[in-house]
């Protein structure tokens, strides 16, 4: 447990959202000063290429409550994430999006509900989804779908990365092995008292989204594969389900042989061959994906590295981090991506 003056950090994850910050900042910092509370702001720069660093710097000059943790490159929203709870100081830390789709306004809400009712957790739970593309409103419906049934009930199909963490519940993140999480699926599993705002999810206020299909695809695996063994099961099932057509056509083969006419099994032969070497493989890749988590873990590489901290003066607990925090815009990658 750290001991510390601020009460609230707000953690926003960002990658190349140089558009959206000059209205994110206009409308964030009115709502946090008028809480009168004592706060943070980590801004967590996931390795962005575009104007977010300078515009960053340049905000931080007129605002000290903003802070800026850079990491070395794009490591993904949810490591980014990682970063800025692992970072935060504050009693209580809220994350929510730098596109503004997360009312910056419903914070308050959620921290009077958390102090009122001594709660761990606030979920910001979307009350429907009409902004969002018919795609967007799709994929979110069957990844939800999935999760329920895979992983369990207690997952909320409406509540995403907009929540609000008593410190009790950022200690118990900190104190999990250094491992790629999915937060929608790992904070109802703690099981901390927890409650509910509701809020109508905004368009994006600029840029595009930086939750391509292949990012989209990756986070349903890893949600998947980090919070169930469902698919090994399945390859269970699969497997006996291959085993019973087998024992079908190992009857009708005998059948055939018996009967003398053993020519025209060709047809017969190639579909065994196909349908067990499917199964067999789709098998293979199910474990292989286990093997691959359980490799990483192995490795303890940690998700994230911070590059520098701007605005934290003794930051020296940061593995990870950098020698020298500032106020420094990173100068250009290099010739190699
Ligand atoms: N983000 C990030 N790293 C990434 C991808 C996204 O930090 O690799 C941030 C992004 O800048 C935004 C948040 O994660 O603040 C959610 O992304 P986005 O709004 O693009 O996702 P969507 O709302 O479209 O699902
Ligand atoms: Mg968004």
């Amino acid at each position: 447990m750290i001991e510390s003056s601020v009460e609230l950090s707000v953690v926003i994850p960002m990658f190349n959202e140089e558009e959206a910050l000059p209205a994110l900042a206009k409308r964030l910092r009115p709502v946090l000063d008028g809480t009168g509370e004592a706060y943070e702001v980590v801004a967590v720069d996931d390795g962005s290429t575009d104007g977010t660093a300078e515009q960053l710097a340049r905000l931080r000059t007129g605002w000290p409550q903003l802070r800026v943790v850079r990491l070395r490159r794009n490591s993904g929203h949810q490591a980014a994430l990682t970063a800025g709870l692992h970072h935060s100081r504050g009693h209580y830390a809220t994350s929510l999006d730098a596109d503004l789709q997360d009312p910056p306004e419903k914070i308050t809400e959620m921290l009077a509900l958390a102090r009122s009712r001594r709660l761990d957790i606030v979920y910001g739970v979307r009350a429907n989804r009409s902004s969002d593309t018919p795609f967007k409103r799709r994929t979110a419906a069957a990844y939800y779908w999935l999760m329920r049934r895979m992983v369990g009930a207690h997952v909320c199909a409406q509540a995403g990365d907009f929540r609000l963490l008593s410190r009790n519940a950022l200690d118990a993140l900190k104190a999990l092995p250094d491992q790629p999480q999915v937060y929608r699926l790992l904070m109802p599993w703690f099981g901390f008292p927890s409650g509910e705002v509701t809020y109508r999810r905004d368009p994006r206020v600029a840029g595009q989204t930086k939750y391509p299909l292949r990012k989209m695809i990756l986070l349903a695996v890893d949600s998947i594969i980090s919070f169930s063994v469902a698919p090994l099961r399945l390859a269970i099932w699969l497997g006996a389900l291959a085993f019973c057509v087998c024992l079908a056509m190992l009857v009708y083969t005998l059948s055939v042989y018996a009967a003398g006419d053993t020519t025209p099994g060709w047809a017969s032969l190639i579909i065994a061959v196909l349908f067990i070497g499917a199964v067999q493989l789709m098998c293979l890749g199910v474990v292989g994906e286990y093997i691959g988590r359980v490799y990483t873990a192995v490795q303890q590489r940690p998700t994230y590295y911070v590059a520098d901290d701007a605005g934290d003066a003794d930051d020296a607990d940061d593995a990870g981090d950098a020698d020298d925090p500032g106020d420094r815009v990173p100068s250009a990658a290099g010739a190699c991506p």
